[in-house]
């Protein structure tokens, strides 16, 4: 097995108080969460909900569990039951699906709103024009059993460092913009997920609150 308890303590020791690690398991098995549990860690990310419902069922109960994919709203009542964070929400209907069905199971879900700077072209994610639509619409306050508790992004995935960290920065910036215009008064308006094994770095420089890392971890994904 790859060094994943090694690898955790160096990742660990990177990050200043107040930057939170989700170590993203996805196609990793088992074993490998295992190994990451018994040096302490108790947050994981996954991208797929049958994978993750499988994860789950047979892991820790004490394991805090964040939803980092692409969530269609037909699975969102397989996973609400027992969710910690839902990353990336990206649309109106999917923040009211998961509130419809938090409801029905008496929780609140803490979500983040996924935002789309990156040049690639992607589905996914909302970008600043979508994500000002989406909060002037104003129909999300009505939701009581979601709590919309900060940004999440990915940045291009290239090789320039300055173009990351120039995204993480409008990302950052929109982040303060939105706090300050509609979620000045509640403390849990708080997070900036960005942040992943190639520019965690940067990410953590530019404000990040929570980094995903997956590879540097647990080594590369056998798909
Ligand atoms: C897979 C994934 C990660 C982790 O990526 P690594 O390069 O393995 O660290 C982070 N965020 C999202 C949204 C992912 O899908």
């Amino acid at each position: 097995m790859y060094d994943v308890k090694g690898n955790l303590r160096k990742v660990l020791a990177d990050l200043p108080r107040g930057v939170h690690l989700v170590a993203i398991s996805k196609y990793h098995p088992n074993e490998y969460i295992e190994a990451a549990y018994a040096e302490g860690q108790r947050i994981f990310g996954e991208s797929h909900e049958q994978e993750l419902r499988l994860k789950h069922e047979t892991l820790p109960k004490d394991i805090y569990w964040h939803f980092i994919g692409h969530l269609q709203t037909n699975k969102v009542k397989y996973i609400v039951p027992y969710i910690t964070m839902i990353e990336a929400v990206d649309s109106l209907k999917l923040l009211k699906e998961i509130d419809k069905q938090a409801a029905k199971c008496g929780r609140t879900i803490a979500v983040l709103l996924e935002l789309h700077i990156a040049e690639e072209e992607t589905k996914y994610g909302l970008t600043p024009d979508a994500l000002w639509q989406l909060l002037a619409e104003g129909s999300w306050r009505q939701l009581q059993h979601v709590r919309i508790c900060g940004l999440m992004m990915m940045a291009s995935n290239v090789d320039d460092m300055e173009q990351i960290r120039s995204e993480f920065r409008q990302g950052r910036e929109l982040f303060y913009q939105v706090k300050e215009q509609y979620f000045a008064d509640v403390d849990y308006f708080r997070e900036r997920s960005w942040g992943m094994s190639h520019d965690y770095k940067i990410a953590i420089e530019e404000g990040s609150t929570i980094v995903r890392i997956g590879t540097t971890i647990f080594g590369p994904r056998v798909y």
